[in-house]
């Protein structure tokens, strides 16, 4: 599977995701801010040659997604838990270092299979025996990554917000809210990335040891609350 492969498949699922999660959130404010925020993390990640797309869906849920090519969602019930501009680049980050791993693009290929991605029917067929768009990005959408590649995409992913100016702290708070909210209740976040073991420790350390200079780094409280937060709690 190669790069256009890539695309190819994420253009052709995204639509589906997007339909199975609520739809876009139909606000422009929130679209142009967190697809400005996701492609200043992009322009500094390992592959940038993608067209990447970053998109706020309406579900409630607490999670981010990403599909091969570019292709990267966040939750409404995932933005209205953060509060600064620099945790939504942790988490777009996150997803941007998925994408350039291609982790889904292998998890794809290897419990699904390319022809089957490629051929499948994109509106519900009548036929019993084919598998359409919908079935496939179900599951897709509950695809697990290992701990190995949560790890890898978390410091490829802190790395990338830092170039991009924004402060690491940022993903260390995002841990301790998606953390603060799993004692509530199991959430979504949780079962599609795994929580690797000291996840807050090996991100201040890393933090410690690359990043102790963060002063000028983009913080970013007052954008986010009037871009996103004002937005979505008037709904
Ligand atoms: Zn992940």
């Amino acid at each position: 599977m190669g790069e256009q492969q890539d695309v190819a498949i994420g253009k052709k699922y995204a639509p589906e995701l997007e339909k199975q999660m609520g739809g876009k959130i139909d606000n422009a404010s929130i679209q142009n801010y967190v697809n400005s925020v996701g492609q200043k993390v992009a322009n500094v990640s390992h592959r940038r040659s993608w067209n990447y797309q970053f998109v706020a869906l309406e579900d409630d849920m607490i999670n981010a997604f990403a599909l091969p090519g570019g292709y990267i969602f966040i939750t409404k019930g995932l933005l209205s838990k953060l509060t600064t501009e620099s945790q939504l680049a942790s988490i777009l980050a996150h997803e941007t270092a998925h994408v350039v791993a291609r982790d889904t693009a292998v998890l794809m290929s290897r419990e699904i299979g390319i022809s089957i991605l490629l051929s499948a029917a994109i509106s519900d067929s009548t036929s019993s025996t084919a598998r359409t768009a919908a079935d496939l990005t179900r599951q897709i959408i509950g695809f697990r990554f290992s701990r190995r590649d949560e790890k890898d995409a978390d410091l490829a992913g802190l790395d990338y917000m830092v170039r991009a100016g924004y402060d690491p702290n940022g993903m260390v708070e995002t841990m301790q809210i998606l953390e603060s909210q799993q004692k509530e209740r199991p959430i979504e976040f949780f079962s599609t990335h795994p929580n690797p073991e000291n996840r807050i420790a090996y991100l201040k350390s890393r933090i410690g040891s690359r990043y102790r200079k963060r002063e000028g780094l983009r913080i970013g409280k007052e954008d986010f609350r009037s871009a996103v937060l004002s937005h979505i709690k008037k709904n």
